[in-house]
């Protein structure tokens, strides 16, 4: 253990964290996920600071455009710099008393995850096209600037996010779901009903005023904004 602590501090003073070892939960499988996953001073999760938090890690399973999990997610807990974690409270903190809470489907993600999408774009997978991008191809959904490979997520900074009823859980209907890599997902698709529509603009509100800034074309992501610095970090979930 103290090598590896040693490497942690070693990579973090090099600007950039890299995974070590392969990934910490392979090398000391006998500890809970919690104390043996080391996150760096800034990190933390996401549901320590924001109450009410849910959180349904799509990337960690295989309900996602790939099909199976990704690498570097292991844990199921979502992680952010803790400077957009803070945020984040504030924007629950204005739903609360509208019957909201915030459902996190991918905040923090290692740079081997944005490796191992562009490995699965060039294999002949379209196993879930039908789902994830039904007027897409693979090409087009970096050509459209859906995936790319260097993501802010990966700076810490970005959530993909939704809205669910405080009252009976269910998720609010925002006219699609997540990784739906398709026009109908830009936040002012005129696709979706008034109502969905409506639902996109009550989180993007929210979502402003604590500090974060919409990608237009997919409503569920956001990214703090004015934050510095930016660098991809890789340690696994
Ligand atoms: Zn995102």
């Amino acid at each position: 253990m103290r090598k590896w602590n040693r490497r942690v501090s070693h990579v973090l003073c090099a600007g950039v964290l890299i995974c070590a070892t392969n990934c910490v939960q392979q090398h000391d499988s006998v500890r809970p996920l919690a104390k043996r996953t080391v996150l760096p001073e800034e990190f933390c999760y996401v549901d320590d600071e924001v109450p009410q938090l849910r959180a349904d890690l799509k990337y960690a399973g295989s309900d996602n455009f790939v099909g199976r999990s990704i690498s570097g997610y292991i844990g199921k807990r979502p992680i952010l710099r803790r400077d957009a974690a803070a945020a984040l409270r504030h924007a629950a903190d204005e739903l609360r008393p509208l019957g909201y809470g915030l459902i996190i489907w991918d905040a923090y993600r290692p740079a081997r995850a944005m490796r191992d999408f562009r490995a699965w774009s060039r294999t002949p997978d379209d196993s879930a096209q039908a789902t994830f991008y039904p007027r897409l191809t693979k090409e087009g959904i970096y050509a459209g600037h859906y995936i790319g490979d260097i993501s802010e997520h990966s700076w810490g900074i970005a959530v993909d996010i939704s809205l669910y009823r405080l009252a009976d859980g269910k998720l609010v209907d925002m006219g699609g779901r997540h990784d739906l890599l398709d026009p109908s997902s830009a936040t002012d698709s005129t696709e979706v009903t008034p109502a969905q529509r409506a639902n996109r603009y009550l989180l993007r509100d929210a979502m402003q005023r604590a500090g974060f800034e919409n990608y237009p074309k997919e409503w569920w992501h956001y990214r703090l904004s004015n934050s510095r610095p930016w660098f991809s970090y890789d340690f696994c979930t």
